[in-house]
């Protein structure tokens, strides 16, 4: 049966057809759909309330119908027996319809006269009539007379708004029970002229125009609405589109954020929070790359130096300078300085991303913190001594377990004892101040030296960064030293703070908590072969 093609194959794919088609029309936006089903909505209202009007006036109309009809008829009935009467009874002194249910002769003649059936079709029944004369029966029955039965048919056209109904009403039947011999006449009406269909068709075209109007404004006002509903969100997905296109400033204007429903406006509100917490990061981002470049440039700067000056030293003694030994020697003992100040550099800088990149694992020990300051203190006594500055240390007579790390405890005090010789004049003094805090220990290291200018104050934690008098200062320096400081400090979970008067000397203060909790604490208590071995940025 290969190759032949079924009849049927092609019809189910007709409708799916149609139906993809009619997809393609469905309204995009929100703002045509909402639209859409606004007056789809209210044209299916009007649909059901009009065919209500119309079922309603319906009923109505053929109940005014029927009267109508009757009354007709009732009037035929009242003019036949009137005729009958003043034919037979005045006229002649004869019954209508004899007992023997014959109806009088005249009466016969007069009724099927032409003119009268025309006036009983056109003017009084509007409508084909059929009538019957007979007698009544004494239990009220009615008896047909075989010569009573008469037809009119209508000529007459049918008056402006009447259309004909193809219908035949229940016989009427007018009695004249007075007469000598009671009788009665049966009226019945065929396809009468009514004003039925027009009334209807007249309330249904009001009801279209109506409905139209109705519809009209529905598509207005569901238009207008759709709009207001949808600027918001229209608002919503330029600042979107702006904010994709990297226009990172870009908000929802609070006008058109108020302006909408409340979820709209939550949304609004949400979106601008959203994008300023993303300007936010990025500008850290940016910030930290910057600093990062500055932070490079630095570093290849602080590592040129000495550099530079070892390769000025080796040419000088390539030259010859080699010849002469005091020169030489010179020359060897400056090489060296400056080998050892690479050498603390690339200390220094290790230490510092190792911290930064949290590397770096804290051996925390319940240690007494006295001892750690003391062991620092009597480190930098020599230094003090050669600078003639007095350091002291005050420690409480109590222990002080407090859980850190003593190496990297020892060298915060190291290097904060160390800035503090290194700024202050000989004859000054540094003071180390160990003390129990309710959340566990401070240290506090004060010099009498020169003092932080408030200017500089925001920076001096910042890597690199060398205040302005730093270098008039006897000590030489890398800005590594507080950077260090901080990084130790924060990953005991401590702070460090400073408060300084220019020309009158500087305090820093390390708070330490009895056990640091977070990351800190997370930390491993591994073996002091992880700690270094030699104080980082401890005073050239
Ligand atoms: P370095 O001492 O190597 O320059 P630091 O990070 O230790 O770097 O210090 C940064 C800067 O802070 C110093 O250059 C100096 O200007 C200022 N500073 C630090 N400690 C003191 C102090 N005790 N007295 C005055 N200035 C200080």
């Amino acid at each position: 049966m290969r190759g032949i093609r079924s009849p049927l194959r092609g019809i189910g794919t007709l409708p799916r057809r149609a139906i993809r088609r009619l997809r393609h029309l469905r309204p995009r936006t929100f703002q045509a759909r909402l639209t859409v089903a606004f007056t789809a909505v209210v044209a299916g209202t009007l649909l059901i309330v009009a065919m209500l009007v119309i079922n309603r006036v319906g009923a109505y109309f053929d109940q005014q119908q029927q009267d109508d009809l009757e009354a007709r008829a009732n009037a035929v009935g009242q003019y036949v027996i009137l005729i009958a009467q003043d034919t037979a009874t005045i006229r002649a002194g004869k019954d209508v319809v004899n007992e023997s249910g014959v109806v009088d002769e005249a009466v016969v003649t007069e009724l099927s006269h032409e003119e009268r059936l025309r006036l009983v079709a056109d003017r009084l029944a509007q409508a084909d009539v059929r009538f019957q004369l007979g007698l009544l029966t004494p239990n009220g029955g009615f008896q047909p007379a075989a010569n009573g039965a008469f037809v009119a048919t209508e000529r007459a056209p049918a008056e402006p708004g009447q259309t004909r109904e193809h219908l035949t009403s229940a016989p009427l039947r007018v009695e004249l029970a007075s007469a000598a011999v009671p009788y009665a006449v049966e009226v019945t009406l065929v396809n009468p002229y009514t004003f039925r269909a027009s009334a209807i068709a007249n309330v249904a075209g009001l009801l279209a125009i109506i409905g139209l109007v109705a519809l009209l404004v529905a598509i207005v006002v569901a238009a207008g609405l759709a709009r207001r509903f949808t600027t918001p969100l229209r608002r919503l997905t330029e600042a979107a589109g702006d904010l994709a296109e990297g226009d990172l400033a870009r908000r929802v204007p609070s006008d058109s954020v108020r302006a909408g429903a409340t979820e709209l406006a939550e949304l609004g509100l949400q979106f601008n929070a959203m994008a300023e917490r993303l300007q936010e990061s990025v500008d850290i981002i940016r910030r930290d790359r910057d600093r990062s470049r500055e932070f490079l440039a630095d570093v290849s700067h602080e590592l040129r130096t000495p550099i530079a000056a070892l390769r000025t030293f080796n040419e000088l003694l390539v030259e010859g300078a080699a010849e002469d030994p005091t020169t030489r020697s010179e020359f060897l003992e400056s090489s060296r300085a400056q080998l050892e100040r690479l050498d603390w550099l690339a200390l220094n800088l290790l230490e510092l991303s190792k911290l930064d990149s949290g590397l770096v694992l804290l051996d925390l020990r319940p240690e007494d913190l006295r001892a750690t300051v003391e062991q620092a203190v009597d480190q930098a006594a020599a230094s003090a001594r050669r600078r003639g500055i007095e350091l002291t240390v005050e420690v409480p007579d109590e222990p002080l377990p407090i859980r850190h790390d003593p190496v990297r405890v020892g060298q915060v005090v190291t290097n904060l004892v160390g800035n503090g010789l290194k700024f202050t004049a000989r004859g000054g003094r540094v003071q180390v101040r160990v003390r129990a805090t309710a959340a566990g220990a401070e240290i506090l290291v004060a010099d009498t030296g020169m003092g932080i200018d408030p200017a500089e104050m925001p920076r001096i934690f910042d890597r690199f960064f060398r205040g302005a008098r730093a270098t008039e200062a006897r000590g030489s320096g890398s800005g590594l030293g507080l950077a260090i400081v901080r990084s130790i400090v924060e990953m005991h979970g401590g702070s460090v703070t400073v408060e300084s008067r220019l020309g009158e000397g500087s305090v820093f203060r390390v708070d330490l908590p009895v056990s640091p909790t977070g990351p800190a604490e997370r930390v491993a208590e591994t073996s002091s072969s992880e700690a270094p071995n030699r104080n980082a940025a401890a005073p050239r």
